[in-house]
């Protein structure tokens, strides 16, 4: 989190934010159903320029036998950035940020779907982070909740996510890379519209309890915009507005 002089370039007199976006403004989003023909539910998500790419397989059998629950399914979840997915090659090794991701994911989706109706079973969820612009945990999740959806498990509602955060002592939504490192703030944001219950959310930087509130509710406000994306991307596979 930076200083004063990242703070005057991240947003200018006008209120336009280094990316050429007003404050309430989310990247321009594109959502895709069903991209994968071998998974049971996919999606691919681009979030200004991050891109990436769920894949879903299941629910099926849990081995070795003795990690499946009687009473339930279970969802696993793994955030997997590619090596050429940011500017300095990652390392391709599990690092401690993709298990700390594919956790928050798992328990962010968690009470979305209805694994109580496939006990002893697990629903997988594979996430391949392509490009990586900041706020790929959001893009992720979103994501992973139109391949749920695609791959027809039941679930009550879809996880939308979008972070908002402080830049230049003013609260903005959807917080870019740039953004990210030189600001005051990020939070990202996971809501399920329909039931309107918040599902993840995260932290990073200091802000007072009034800007808190603001930052929950310009972050919800993302959310439903990320929601209906993901609704037009099932509709446009499932009614036949799209190339699928
Ligand atoms: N990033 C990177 N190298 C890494 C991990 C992250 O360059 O090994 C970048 C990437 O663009 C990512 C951003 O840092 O989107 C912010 O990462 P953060 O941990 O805040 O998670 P995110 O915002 O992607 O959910």
């Amino acid at each position: 989190m930076g200083g004063r002089e990242a703070t005057m370039v991240l947003l200018d007199e006008n209120g336009i934010r280094c990316d050429g976006r007003k404050i309430d403004e989310t990247r321009k989003i594109m959502i895709k159903a069903g991209v994968l023909k071998n998974a049971d539910g996919s999606a691919y998500i681009e979030f200004g320029d991050n891109k990436i790419l769920v894949g879903i397989f299941g629910p099926r059998d849990v081995h070795p036998k003795h990690m499946s629950d009687t009473d339930t399914g279970i969802l696993r979840v793994r955030y997997h950035m590619e090596p050429f997915s940011v500017t300095e090659r990652k390392n391709p090794a599990p690092s401690r940020r993709e298990i700390e991701i594919s956790k928050v994911i798992k328990e962010a989706l968690e009470p979305a779907v209805m694994l109580e109706k496939f006990p002893r079973t697990a629903v997988d969820v594979f996430i391949e982070v392509l490009q990586a612009d900041g706020g790929t945990r959001c893009a992720a999740l979103s994501a992973a909740s139109v391949a749920l959806a695609d791959a027809g498990i039941p679930m009550r509602d879809m996880v939308a996510a979008c972070a908002s955060g402080k830049v230049a002592d003013t609260i903005v939504l959807d917080v870019n890379n740039e953004e990210d490192q030189a600001g005051q703030a990020d939070m990202p944001i996971g809501y399920m519209p329909n039931l309107k219950k918040i599902t993840l959310l995260q932290l990073d930087g200091i802000l007072t309890s009034d800007e808190f509130k603001k930052c929950v509710d310009v972050g919800i406000n993302g959310c439903k915009i990320v929601y209906e994306l993901q609704k037009k991307a099932l509709t446009d596979k499932y009614f036949g507005n799209g190339s699928n």
